[in-house]
């Protein structure tokens, strides 16, 4: 494909390319593997980039069209050079951004940094409770005083922020409080219910079983969104237009999205119908491009190796082919919802 053709996907779809900078979390969640976004990939997995390998893929990226990287892991913000990676990525071009998935621990180390460069990096904060008593039962984000006081600073310093909450049985009770904590900061909240992953969940014996026990559908939410809302929530996508789309409802300046795994997601038909995933174990369908830390590309959340391109000892051009040929998947998806027969 040519740089064109890469652009106008990217464009469409609003794709951004993940990197998995650092494999470890200083959390252990219960619905999270211990191998965070990598969860997938083959290879070695069990290191963090180095900055000569995250250098490589930032610049492959741009070359094949990105203009936005989301740093994700593990806690990103453990790499040993967080700022100089954050530093690389802003000085490559005018128009690059960045997006940080982080629980925040760290966050306070880098706050001139992003305060700098607030118009172009965007905070995804996790935070999944404010009760303390929940880290017993396998939940580690919580709204704890370091935590709100890292917040704070954010939102005093005007800095993009979007609070995400994955929400199960055991903190089913926390999402009108969560909301309530949005409203206040004035910042747009995400909801996700959990996902059916084997391997995702992958730290209980039985994760099927774990997940039946845990998942409630984020449709118990909505009659008193839209209550609260005064209208009925509508379809969007929070970031790229692509995975899952998200019940979303307008609450004075801000928004709150339910990304529930049950209503679909972007599929290419061309390879989902036939997949033995479909709707099963894959419910998040095709989102954005992800280097793991293992340098191998793939659409995020897909489990097809066929989609998994290794970048290590590649040739320059071998390695761009790689980009172009994840970014062509997300040239025909579209929004499918599966039918039950699919489902487990
Ligand atoms: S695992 Fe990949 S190919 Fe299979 S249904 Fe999911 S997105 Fe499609």
């Amino acid at each position: 494909m040519s740089i064109t053709d890469n652009k106008e996907i990217i464009q469409n779809r609003n794709l951004h390319v993940a990197i998995i900078i650092r494999r470890n979390c200083n959390m252990r969640c219960a619905y999270c593997s211990p191998l965070g976004e990598n969860k997938f990939s083959k290879g070695d997995i069990c290191k963090d980039l180095s900055m000569d390998e995250i250098k490589e893929i930032i610049d492959l990226g741009i070359e094949s069209g990105f203009n936005i990287f989301r740093l994700s892991g593990g806690e990103p913000t453990l790499h040993p050079e967080f700022d100089k990676i954050v530093k690389y990525i802003l000085n490559k071009n005018n128009d690059t951004k960045i997006i940080i998935n982080t629980n925040g621990f760290k966050l306070k180390q880098y706050i001139d940094l992003i305060k700098d460069n607030k118009d172009r990096i965007e905070i995804r904060l996790s935070l999944d409770s404010t009760d303390l008593s929940h880290k017993s039962q396998g939940i580690g984000k919580i709204l704890t005083p370091e935590i709100q006081d890292i917040i704070n600073d954010l939102i005093k310093s005007n800095i993009k922020l979007r609070l995400n909450s994955v929400i199960t049985k055991t903190n089913i009770s926390e999402v009108d409080k969560l909301i309530e904590i949005a409203r206040k900061l004035g910042t747009h909240i995400k909801f996700f219910d959990l996902y059916l992953e084997e391997d995702f969940i992958g730290n209980k014996n039985d994760a099927f079983k774990w997940w039946k026990n845990n998942h409630i559908s984020l449709s118990n939410f909505v009659a008193s969104l839209e209550k609260q809302s005064g209208k009925s929530g509508y379809l969007s996508y929070s970031n790229s237009r692509c995975g899952i789309s998200a019940m979303t409802f307008d609450l004075g300046n801000i928004k709150v999205f339910l990304q529930d795994s049950n209503n679909g997601a972007n599929y290419n038909p061309k390879y989902c119908y036939d997949c033995k995933y479909f709707g099963n174990l894959c419910r998040v369908g095709f989102y954005s491009p992800i280097v793991t830390s293992a340098m191998v590309i793939q659409p995020t959340g897909c489990r097809v190796k066929q989609f998994q391109r290794s970048l290590k000892g590649k040739t320059h051009d071998e390695q761009l082919k790689s980009f172009d040929n994840v970014i062509n998947i997300f040239k025909n998806i579209e929004l499918i919802i599966p039918s039950k027969k699919n489902q487990v």
